[in-house]
């Protein structure tokens, strides 16, 4: 098996008629027949499939490990075809800290057709007596938004696995350089494209992997084929692109995010950092076993109220104040204020999305805006 470096940059070139070195962008939205009726060129019509979508699949399958992959229109839409596979009057166990965006489309979109129990998925012990009749599906995040909570996928995949439940594991934080979730046990795997895997906050996508071509998966292909909500070739073509630095981008954002943590959990005007790469993360270990580096997200409490923290977001200069992650340029938000009234995350907390500046100019930013 090639490494990662070498799969990102080859697996997502399909062979063309013109000998391209590089997948070239098809707007076509329909392909012709044969004589015979069939499709010589293997697609029909590009809500169903088409040459961008087919490379970013296949290198996104590879990369995770996994069987087969869909390509969505975002995130939200990938973790929504999911949901929609599942039977009404299923019930799933979600994180507490499900990222919101999922806790509202739960809460309201499938609101009477799916039964949920947010719970702390890092009480492994505790997870057993959530399980229902009806259960079906355990879904984890790991790293958690925005408390870097992390989960030990293998130990729930057994527990799923015992029960003959689903586990889904939204991967977004992690980027499949970091931790392949298949590998560890899950069934699927799901990304929020827009982050490290675009890399470069120039495109909205999602994409689940699968561990195996089943008869459930075949009803989230149908989902994404029937109900349409895919990525446009373009789209495609900037993940297939940004595909091929990803392993590199990581290790710059990788690298930041340490130091960023290692600085800040030092400054006296911070109460806590939430970094798994800190050997103070309570799932420090966990997070060794299963992941490859740490990433570039990191939460921080800042010593004060809500107000402290507004503030502190307000002064700097090079970070952007601006919402999402995974991109080049770094990012800080104030995170209570992005999830509004009913949000459980802390009002003096920060998080942060290190980018691939120099890091000293972070840390110089950060160094005055903190006062
Ligand atoms: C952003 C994000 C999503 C949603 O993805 P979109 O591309 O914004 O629809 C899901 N999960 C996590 C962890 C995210 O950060």
């Amino acid at each position: 098996m090639p490494k990662i470096e070498t799969t990102a940059i080859h697996a997502g070139n399909i062979k063309t008629a013109t000998g391209d070195v590089t997948q070239p962008i098809s707007l076509s939205t329909t392909f012709f027949r044969d004589e015979t009726g069939g499709y010589p060129g293997g697609h029909m019509y590009s809500r169903v499939s088409n040459p961008n979508r087919a490379a970013l699949e296949q290198v996104l399958t590879q990369l995770e490990g996994g069987a087969d992959a869909c390509a969505f229109s975002s995130g939200n839409t990938a973790g929504m075809a999911l949901f929609q596979a599942l039977k009404p009057g299923s019930h799933i166990i979600a994180p507490d800290d499900m990222y919101w965006g999922f806790k509202k489309q739960l809460q309201s979109l499938f609101e009477g057709i799916l039964e949920i129990d947010f719970i702390d998925l890092t009480q492994i012990g505790e997870i057993a007596q959530y399980i229902k009749h009806n259960t079906v599906m355990i879904w984890v995040e790991t790293p958690s938004n925005p408390l870097l909570k992390i989960t030990d996928v293998a130990a729930v995949a057994s527990i799923a696995n015992e029960h003959q439940l689903l586990l889904a594991c939204d991967s977004t934080f992690a980027s499949p350089c970091l931790q392949n979730p298949i590998v560890l046990g899950a069934h699927i795997v799901m990304h929020s494209s827009t982050k490290y895997i675009g890399g470069h906050s120039d495109v909205l996508g999602g994409v689940l992997v699968t561990a195996k071509k089943d008869e459930f998966w075949e009803r989230i292909r149908n989902i994404q084929q029937v109900g349409g909500a895919v990525p446009a070739p373009f789209d495609c073509y900037l993940l297939l692109r940004s595909i091929k630095t990803l392993a590199y981008r990581m290790r710059g954002h990788s690298a930041n995010g340490m130091a960023l943590a290692r600085y800040l959990e030092q400054h006296p005007k911070v109460e806590a950092v939430y970094y798994p790469g800190l050997s103070s993360h309570p799932q420090h270990e966990i997070a060794k076993k299963q992941m490859s580096d740490f990433g570039g997200m990191l939460s921080i409490l800042v010593k004060g109220t809500g107000e402290t923290a507004k503030k502190v977001v307000n002064s700097v200069h090079l970070f952007a104040q601006a919402t999402s992650l995974g991109g080049v340029e770094s990012l800080i938000e104030h995170r209570a204020s992005v999830e509004g009234p009913d949000t459980k995350t802390p009002q003096n907390l920060i998080r942060i999305s290190a980018g691939l500046e120099h890091i000293d100019d972070l840390i110089n930013d950060l160094s005055q805006a903190l006062g």
